[in-house]
């Protein structure tokens, strides 16, 4: 096996022994790199000295016996997150050149554990997107299949562990951008429950939904990067004051006595037939595996993409108000005086969908209308969550899918906003309850497409999501599957 093929685990264990140091292991990263992301394009920055820089750091911190979880790990992050010193664009033209004054909290734990910064992956501008096509610094590609989409909005974050860029990559979810990428590029992705981890430093969509969460190709490793970045933060007070738990340890194989819910709105005619073949074969897996299951009903999953897609506009509206080209970004050169300055920042620097959401989320919140939509959404949202917590009355997770369908092809919905938007009915719902969600490798299309199977826990429950991801993977072959480059 290559050395860019393997696990945080893995090299964990390789790095200990001596077997291998992380200047070597950066090295085969970087020429990975090099050789494929032409052809993927899920990096917007790689950087080559800074990370041979830390990997050196981190080969000094393992002789001299200080290594941790992460100590020497190459990995890559989402460009949502800042980065002290090193450009962060959120894949927008508006942040074209800046360079982040600190660092994410996110980054930060992993950092001081000396993990190995390969770069900065490319997403959906401002993480508002399902494929990775809005991007100021062109789309991504399915590593599966160049032709098509990797998912959104961490695509790039999706694309490079499938691609074998990175060993870990750091995503964000407000509706589904974990989880669906990592289906659609056959590898774990885990969005944690909200205030779970730090948002503090991640560039802000919709704050009430956003989540960030580890992606990596395995999920042992999805239960070492949570434990490395998950806890308490004094600097988002959004984070919640609770223990976290050693996720590694709470691995277990098996099944028994589990009982998990099948939401019946999840299994809809309009279902893909590979969609469907996987999560059949899915659920016999994990029956043999001793687990029961029991039909439940989510009544008002209907309303989820109306709602999401009515609060998510509403905050980012709010939200990407800072933009205005005065304090940092991109500023225009051609206006004239202060409040035409604005506009034309503002207009040259966001894409299309960024500005679509802003309309409708501007909208949404204007006097006469927001006690008819954003109220109403709000509202919704609370029927929403209700839903899930009388389900967890009566199971322990639920399974479904990630998608109604694999990944499809580039610019096949670009043109219908709406189609695009209808892609994330699994995931959405998840974000507006807050609970926790991860997404696993669980089989292929016809064509090839890898498929992947949901897996959502109580709030604070990842431990049992992990545990029967983890129990899934051992059962099945699905995550060893790697993609031809
Ligand atoms: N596709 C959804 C959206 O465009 C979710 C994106 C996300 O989770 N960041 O809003």
């Amino acid at each position: 096996m290559q050395l860019y093929e393997q696990t945080i685990f893995s090299l964990q264990q390789m790095l200990k022994q001596r077997q291998v140091s992380s200047v070597e292991i950066t090295k085969a990263m970087l020429n990975r790199i090099e050789a494929t992301d032409s052809a993927i394009n899920a990096f917007i920055t790689v950087t080559p000295e800074q990370a041979l820089k830390d990997a050196k750091a981190a080969d000094q911190m393992i002789a001299s016996g200080q290594a941790a979880t992460l100590t020497g790990i190459p990995v890559a992050l989402k460009d949502i997150f800042l980065t002290d010193g090193i450009r962060t664009t959120c894949a927008s033209r508006m942040l074209d050149n800046f360079i982040a004054p600190y660092d994410a909290t996110a980054w930060g734990r992993m950092k001081v554990q000396g993990a190995v910064l390969l770069g900065k992956l490319n997403q959906d501008e401002f993480a508002m997107g399902s494929s990775c096509e809005n991007s100021a610094f062109g789309l991504t590609r399915n590593p599966w299949n160049q032709d098509h989409i990797p998912g959104g909005s961490s695509g790039g974050s999706a694309a490079a562990i499938a691609a074998q860029q990175a060993v870990a990559t750091l995503g964000t979810d407000t509706g589904g951008s974990i989880r669906q990428p990592a289906s659609h590029c056959g590898c774990v992705g885990l969005k944690p429950t909200y205030g779970r981890v730090s948002r503090y430093g991640v560039i802000s969509y919709a704050s009430s939904l956003d989540q960030v969460g580890p992606m990596t190709r395995d999920v042992t490793d999805a239960a070492l990067l949570l434990g490395a970045i998950a806890g308490y933060d004094p600097k988002d007070s959004t984070s919640v004051d609770c223990p976290v738990p050693d996720y590694h340890s709470a691995l277990k194989n098996d099944l028994k006595g589990m009982k998990i819910g099948l939401p019946k709105e999840y299994f809809i005619d309009g279902l893909d037939p590979d969609v469907q073949k996987a999560m059949d074969q899915a659920i016999a897996t994990c029956r043999s595996l001793g687990a029961e299951f029991v039909e439940i009903s989510l009544p008002h999953t209907n309303y989820a993409v109306a709602t999401y897609y009515l609060i998510a506009t509403a905050e980012a509206s709010s939200n990407l108000a800072r933009y205005e080209g005065v304090r940092f970004g991109h500023r225009s050169e051609t206006s004239s005086g202060l409040i035409d300055m604005m506009m034309q920042s503002r207009a040259e620097g966001f894409g299309a969908e960024v500005k679509r959401r802003i309309m409708l989320g501007t909208y949404a919140l204007s006097s006469g209308y927001y006690d008819a939509y954003y109220l109403k959404a709000q509202k919704v949202r609370t029927l929403i969550q209700r839903d899930f917590i009388e389900a967890f009355k009566s199971v322990d997770i639920l399974l479904t899918p990630v998608a109604p369908t694999p990944a499809f092809r580039i610019g096949e919905k670009t043109s219908d906003p709406l189609q695009m938007y209808l892609s994330d009915i699994f995931t959405i719902p998840v974000n507006l309850a807050g609970i926790c969600g991860i997404s696993v490798p669980a089989g292929f299309s016809k064509d090839g497409l890898p498929i992947g199977l949901q897996l959502l826990g109580r709030p604070f429950g990842e431990e049992s999501i992990l545990r029967a991801a983890y129990s899934f993977e051992q059962a099945t072959e699905w995550h060893t599957k790697k993609a031809a480059l």
